[in-house]
């Protein structure tokens, strides 16, 4: 699992190491993203957080995630982006994947300082329909309060890891492919091997 503040490139990590470990990224921000712009009923009752940039009750996030960890093609293994956020979803989280007969085999925290951040997070665009828009919670007064959300109910999930034995740190400063090396050079000193599937 990738572990880290806004702005740290977590979903850009995310997508380049899951295609080397041949497995699923599963990002709740974009499966909440899909929803909302799906009008579905999950994605209505997502919206009203994200746009403030609070975290979406628990209840709601774990249950998401359970649905998605049952598809068949995380059977082999994923690679979590976003999730958990809180030390309740972890604990959940923990004891879901027990009941699956799987583990968590490494948690990466991605460590970047704030200034680096916030300068991230304002000049980040994404591509929707031929245009690059700004995120909506990527606005400058969302993202004040989403990097104090991560230090309030995310950040002592680093401390939660480390204790259990999962936490690998990595300095997230730098090009993405260095970054990239760094993450996996962290996972094959854990004991996960890239390449091959993850979990078994
Ligand atoms: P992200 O793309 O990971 O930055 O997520 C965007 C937004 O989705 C967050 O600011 C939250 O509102 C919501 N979200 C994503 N993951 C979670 C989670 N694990 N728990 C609660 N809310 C989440």
């Amino acid at each position: 699992m990738l572990l880290g503040p806004p702005g740290a490139g977590k979903g850009t990590q995310a997508q380049i190491i899951a295609a080397r470990l041949s497995v699923p990224a599963i990002s709740t921000g974009d499966i909440f993203r899909a929803n909302v712009s799906g009008k579905t009923e999950l994605g209505q009752q997502a919206k009203t957080y994200m746009d403030a940039g609070d975290l979406v009750p628990d209840a709601i996030t774990v249950a998401m995630v359970s649905d998605r960890l049952a598809e068949p093609d995380a059977k082999a293994g994923f690679l979590l982006d976003g999730f958990p956020r809180t030390i309740a979803q972890a604990e959940q989280l923990r004891d879901s994947l027990a009941e699956m007969g799987h583990r968590l085999d490494c948690v990466l925290e991605l460590v970047v300082d704030q200034d680096e951040l916030v300068r991230r997070l304002s000049g980040r665009r994404m591509l929707v329909d031929g245009e690059w828009v700004q995120r909506d919670d990527d606005k400058p007064e969302t993202v004040r309060h989403r990097l104090d959300v991560y230090r309030e109910q995310t950040a002592p999930l680093s401390g939660f890891y480390e204790q259990a034995g999962l936490l690998a740190r990595i300095d997230a400063i730098g090009e993405i492919d260095e970054v990239t090396e760094r993450a996996m050079a962290a996972l094959e000193a854990s004991g996960e091997q890239p390449g091959a599937p993850a979990g078994g």
